[in-house]
């Protein structure tokens, strides 16, 4: 088996998309990622995964918080940003909640302080303890086979098909 049967087939997997963030002082960091699961309840538990090469692994090591937003049907470009696909050098407008960086007009934010960590291959899991919720109304953002989707395009190829 090669990586791309591997990525072909994580790619079978639906997803939403996440925008992790963190910050130290004025300055903020932000990733997209789809490695995302909540683990538990009791406490309240969720996890990232993130990539040995990624700036976003020591930042959060420096911070020991991150948050996470979920985004929206109509924040594809916002998704391109923080994965590095668009580089126009723009800048964008944080919101500040519980004192963390989250991103404008996502459908929930979650802040967390990591609780445990543990490098497994080439990534490493930060297990976050959740801080505080914040939820919004709206659609989300779907990714699925390495493409953007939304849950009404989805709809309509199952009626149409
Ligand atoms: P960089 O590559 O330097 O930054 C990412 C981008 O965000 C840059 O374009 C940068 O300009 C922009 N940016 C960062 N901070 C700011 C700011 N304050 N203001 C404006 N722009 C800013 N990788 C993983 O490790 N785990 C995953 O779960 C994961 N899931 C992904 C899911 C999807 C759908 C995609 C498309 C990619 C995913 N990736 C994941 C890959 C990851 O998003 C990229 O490798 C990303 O470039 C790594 O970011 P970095 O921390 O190295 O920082
Ligand atoms: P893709 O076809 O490479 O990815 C499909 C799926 O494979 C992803 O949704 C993810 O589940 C998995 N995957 C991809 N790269 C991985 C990696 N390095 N480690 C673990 N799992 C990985 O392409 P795409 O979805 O269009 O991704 C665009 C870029 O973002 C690629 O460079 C990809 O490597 C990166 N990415 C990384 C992760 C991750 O590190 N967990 C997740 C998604 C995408």
């Amino acid at each position: 088996m090669d990586d791309r049967t591997f990525r072909n087939a994580m790619g079978k997997f639906v997803t939403g998309v996440t925008v992790i963030t963190t910050g130290a002082g004025e300055e903020v960091h932000g990733m997209t990622a789809n490695a995302f699961l909540s683990v538990s309840l009791n406490p309240r538990l969720v996890l990232i995964s993130i990539g040995e090469k990624a700036k976003m692994l020591d930042k959060i090591k420096e911070s020991g918080r991150y948050a996470v937003s979920f985004l929206a049907a109509d924040q594809q470009e916002t998704s391109m940003l923080f994965a590095g696909q668009i580089k126009d050098g723009r800048t964008l407008d944080f919101e500040w909640f519980d004192r963390m960086p989250v991103i404008k007009g996502a459908l929930g934010h979650l802040t967390c302080r990591v609780v445990s960590e543990h490098v497994v291959g080439d990534h490493t899991l930060f297990v976050g303890e959740v801080s505080d919720i914040q939820l919004n109304e709206g659609e989300p953002l779907i990714y699925f086979q390495g493409k953007y989707r939304e849950l009404a395009s989805i709809n309509e190829q199952r009626l149409s098909s």
